[in-house]
């Protein structure tokens, strides 16, 4: 069922989370089947054109909470409100809709693209699907490529032929295609090495800026963190234990899985340029 958020809790949040738990059940040789709650009783907001950082330790439930937020997953309880509307009380098909204000960019997105369809297939396919005329896609894919940094004439290559920093830009164009509001990066580039990857932050602070978009961004790179994110949430074995704005949470973190998470940041001789926009 959808309902408009009650006056009083309008704000300029593009994304709210209430009360999103959800739990797996698990195979256990010794205890049989075992439930994991992967996410319980968690809360937080993005607003327009902000990113907010989940940042945690491996297993702590970053991605299961994305994917409830991409619509990939249901919660079992909660709310997902993306503007205005509830997303966790919808029906796969009333979601429809929702799949290009909210779009998912996975930690494999580059090496799991077609290698054999080329540029403009992997960028024009959400039109395609949605019935788009050809000339019109082949528009649209042009000015993606020119957007994400990419040549127009590269269209027609196939993806085999891009590096890996190029897929990842061919990867952000196809995310861009349906003119997302939010877009969710699950470890998106941690393949890449630092300098594609301080180029690749680049391209998104420029696209938000451009086109006012919302970031969900899921890292454990604390330096990416603090160049981008607006905002932090910490997990912890499923639960936000702590969260502020990343100044706050960087230079005066106060739950031991935050000391914990800058402490292994600082040991890899991480040093924190605090504020959004600063150089990478
Ligand atoms: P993170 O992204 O922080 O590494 P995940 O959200 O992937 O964490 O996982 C959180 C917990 O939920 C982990 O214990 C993981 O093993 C478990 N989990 C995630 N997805 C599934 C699934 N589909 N089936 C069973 N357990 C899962
Ligand atoms: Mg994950």
């Amino acid at each position: 069922m959808t309902s408009d958020l009650p006056t009083s809790q309008q704000s300029n949040s593009l994304l709210r989370v209430r009360k999103l738990s959800k739990s797996y059940v698990r195979g256990n040789l010794l205890r049989g089947r075992v439930p994991v709650e992967a996410a319980k009783d968690v809360h937080f907001e993005v607003d327009c054109a902000h990113t907010l950082a989940i940042i945690g330790a491996s297993g702590s439930g970053k991605s299961t909470v994305a994917r409830c937020i991409a619509g990939l997953e249901r919660p079992d309880v909660g709310e997902v409100w993306i503007d205005g509307t509830d997303i966790a009380q919808l029906s796969f098909r009333e979601l429809r809709p929702f799949r290009s204000v909210v779009q998912m960019i996975f930690q494999d997105a580059a090496t799991s693209m077609n290698p054999r369809f080329s540029a403009a297939e992997v960028i024009e396919e959400p039109l395609l699907i949605q019935g788009q005329h050809r000339e019109e896609r082949r528009h649209i894919a042009e000015t993606l490529m020119k957007k994400v940094g990419l040549s127009a004439d590269w269209l027609d290559r196939s993806a085999a032929e891009f590096s890996g920093g190029q897929r990842q830009r061919l990867a952000i164009a196809r995310a861009l295609t349906l003119g997302p509001k939010l877009l969710v990066l699950d470890e998106a580039w941690c393949g890449l090495d630092l300098s594609m990857q301080a180029q690749i932050a680049n391209l998104l602070l420029d696209l938000q800026t451009e086109h006012s978009l919302s970031y969900l961004l899921i890292s454990h790179d604390l330096a990416l963190v603090a160049r981008m994110a607006d905002t932090v949430a910490v997990m912890s074995h499923g639960q936000i234990v702590e969260s502020g704005s990343t100044q706050q949470i960087i230079s005066g973190p106060q739950h031991t899985e935050t000391k914990k998470l800058l402490n292994s940041a600082k040991a890899a001789e991480y040093k924190p340029q605090l504020s959004k926009g600063a150089s990478a």
